[in-house]
């Protein structure tokens, strides 16, 4: 490998609470030669803060391929680059990816500096189920367009995460009351790691309106979580039943559960247990 290729690191700050900038991001923020950020006037105070005197470049979205093409010759000519957005981690809804795409298409080495992200850092103190989820981003700003798109995601099971502004945050979650069941349980989380930190459980409905109603509830930033659809595991479990009944009609049990499972995206094991628990015993007496 060429030595005087640099390294690019891809490096998380704080979305808020500036405590928040992990000890590693600190030092790689004052070991590189350059730091390119989203907006050098929002990073320069991070820098100020912390005493971090590295020679700072804009990096902007809406010339990324530009900017990322200028950057990739920096990184061949040796020297090592820090990329930062204004909060949070670069590329989460926040320009980089082009640039991570040239450095890793030109064989160049990628270091993610993990830390701050509003998507995670809302979901672990939510109260919604964690254990799936999708990130979605910005919904479109139109209403027709918005939910066209929040139909798309209509029968995810996972719990929705959505970054919104406050101006539209009531509108999406009445969208979202409209498209995907006014019951469905929902999460705001506003302002976090901030001094007004806050957190708003309720149905989407109910959420929907008393950000309609209370002026300072739109205020900051924040983040939109909704539960995914209550009832999606039992529909795969049906469509499992299905295709599990017709394969054990024909082979043992577990050779049954293994193609369902692999045909429907379940597990083997939790096939073959239901494949029991259904008295598929046709297959078992096969095996
Ligand atoms: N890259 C960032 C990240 O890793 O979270 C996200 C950048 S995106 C341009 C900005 C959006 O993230 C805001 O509009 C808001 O939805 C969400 N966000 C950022 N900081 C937040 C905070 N402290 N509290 C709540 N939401 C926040």
């Amino acid at each position: 490998m060429d030595e005087r290729r640099g390294l690019l690191y891809v490096v998380a700050t704080p979305i808020g609470n500036l405590g928040d900038l992990t000890e590693r991001a600190r030092k790689v923020l004052t070991d590189v030669d350059l730091i390119a950020a989203e907006d050098t006037r929002e990073t320069r105070r991070l820098l100020a803060h912390c005493g971090i005197t590295t020679r700072l470049i804009a990096y902007h979205d809406y010339n990324e391929a530009t900017a990322a093409a200028r950057l990739i010759e920096t990184l061949e000519s040796g020297l090592s680059v820090a990329l930062v957005s204004d909060a949070g981690t670069p590329l989460i809804s926040d320009p980089g990816y082009d640039l991570v795409v040239a450095a890793r298409a030109r064989g160049l080495t990628v270091v993610p500096v993990p830390g701050a992200n509003a998507a995670i850092c809302a979901l672990s103190a939510a109260g919604l189920p964690s254990d799936r989820f999708l990130f979605l981003g910005f919904p479109p700003r139109t209403g027709a367009q918005r939910r066209v798109w929040l139909e798309a995601v209509a029968r995810e099971p996972g719990t929705l995460i959505l970054y919104e502004s406050g101006r539209r945050a009531a509108l999406t979650l009445a969208d979202a009351a409209t498209v995907l069941g006014e019951t469905r349980r929902a999460v705001v989380g506003r302002e976090l790691t901030k001094r007004f930190e806050t957190f708003l459980s309720g149905t989407v409905r109910e959420l929907a309106d008393r950000l309609t109603a209370e002026d300072e509830q739109r205020l900051g930033e924040m983040v939109l979580l909704i539960e995914g659809l209550p009832d999606a595991g039992s529909a795969d479990q049906v469509e499992q039943e299905r295709v599990l009944r017709v394969l054990a009609a024909e082979l043992p049990l577990r050779r049954a559960a293994g193609l369902a499972a692999r045909l429907t995206g379940g597990r083997k094991n939790d096939l073959y247990r239901m494949g029991i628990e259904l008295g598929l015993g046709q297959g078992l007496l096969k095996e």
